[in-house]
């Protein structure tokens, strides 16, 4: 099946009760047994519920994995693949990371023992210098938040072969629509699935995905008696999202371009961070590994004022000041004051998160009402 085939059918059955086309919302806690044990594939709802279940497995189908976990966030499907580790153990991860990812592991897991080596990962060969017999787990995000670096998944994924060690890729920027990271050597795909696959900036979630049997065995146990699951509602609402995932994405790397576009040839722009551009240092790897450069740009103004950035974002009227990304609408965000604003002033500049850079998400609205608001803002 084809992937803009999947998004609409991908694992996905006319429900087995009344042949119901979209899944109903299961708003149940718990489910009725003939007999000790005699009940049809359901218990109780922490455990499994028909409409996570149809949920999950249009995550697998999506991601070509074998086995999908749907979480109540992203946070929380992070916070899973991290319990699989242990005190002692540690991780690899990129240096230029989402911020709640980088407090998850710099002040939760950091307490229970687990060690983090925040690594440029721009080039897969400067990973190898910091495994050791206890390296666990690599943690890829690609392309980077905010600063639009891209990964070579492959390369990375060879790396974590040859010491065994367990790759996990953050896949919430480029969706599966753009990168298909198990396919290209990767153990577990992680997804906010508040972003992209939602779509629709009215849900908080998160995926996981794999391949391998006994790691899935091991990761929805974690679910289960960790207990961070989604509700049926929501559920619902990440199917309805994801069945449009393949045209959505396909417009907001379209708008996405030609807002960077703009940008990259306006007078008062310093520089644009979209890995579309010749010139971005990492355009090679984006070309091979992802199907289009998504809907996700950076930016900061000449002088680099971080007076006339604030203005700037005051004066967007169709973009909208807001955290998060991924849905239908434009956003714009101010990573050193909103969503990085858990990494010390000193950590995120070494990456590029200065004061001044602006972040975009890029919504499906007409172009020309994009670029008028980029105009006017600027002026
Ligand atoms: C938003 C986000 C997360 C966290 O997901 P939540 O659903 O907000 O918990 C993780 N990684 C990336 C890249 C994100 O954008």
């Amino acid at each position: 099946m084809k992937f803009n085939t999947k998004t609409i059918h991908g694992g996905q059955k006319p429900d087995p009760a009344y042949g119901a086309v979209m899944p109903p919302i299961y708003q149940t806690s718990t489910y009725a047994q003939t007999t000790p044990g005699g009940h049809k594939g359901f218990e109780y709802s922490r455990s499994h519920n028909p409409t996570r279940q149809a949920l999950e497995n249009a995550f697998a189908s999506l991601e070509n994995g074998s086995y999908g976990l749907a979480f109540g966030s992203g946070l929380a499907a992070i916070d899973a693949v991290l319990k699989l580790l242990k005190s002692g153990d540690e991780v690899i991860s990129t240096n230029d990371l989402y911020g709640g990812t980088y407090r998850l592991f710099t002040k939760i897991f950091e307490n229970f023992g687990i060690k983090f080596h925040f690594v440029g990962m721009n080039q897969a060969s400067n990973i190898e210098q910091y495994i050791n017999k206890n390296t666990k787990l690599i943690w890829v995000e690609t392309p980077t938040n905010p600063m639009m670096n891209i990964i070579d998944i492959s390369e990375t994924a060879k790396i974590a072969k040859k010491h065994d060690v367990l790759l996990a890729v953050d896949n919430t920027f480029a969706t599966p629509y753009l990168q298909q990271p198990l396919d290209l050597g990767a153990d577990i795909i992680m997804h906010s699935a508040t972003k992209y696959l939602g779509g629709h900036s009215d849900l908080v979630m998160g995926a996981l995905v794999v391949k391998d049997k006994a790691l899935a065995d091991r990761l929805y146990f974690i679910q289960n008696a960790s207990g961070a699951i989604c509700g049926p509602q929501d559920a619902f609402l990440a199917l309805r999202g994801i069945k449009t995932l393949h045209v959505r994405m396909q417009r907001h790397c379209e708008n996405a371009k030609t807002v960077a576009e703009f940008l990259n040839a306006h007078p008062k722009i310093e520089t644009v961070y979209w890995p579309g551009f010749d010139h971005h240092p990492n355009h090679d790897i984006a070309k091979v590994q992802m199907k289009g450069f998504g809907g996700m740009l950076s930016f900061v103004t000449k002088g680099n004022d971080y007076k006339e950035a604030i203005n700037i974002i005051e004066k967007l009227k169709v973009f909208t000041l807001a955290e998060s990304l991924g849905g239908i609408e434009s956003l714009c965000g101010h990573p050193a004051s909103m969503t990085h604003a858990s990494i010390p002033k000193s950590e995120r500049e070494k990456v590029g998160v200065v004061d001044s850079l602006i972040r975009l998400s890029v919504g499906i609205e007409d172009e020309t009402d994009l670029i008028n608001d980029l105009k006017q803002a600027l002026a």
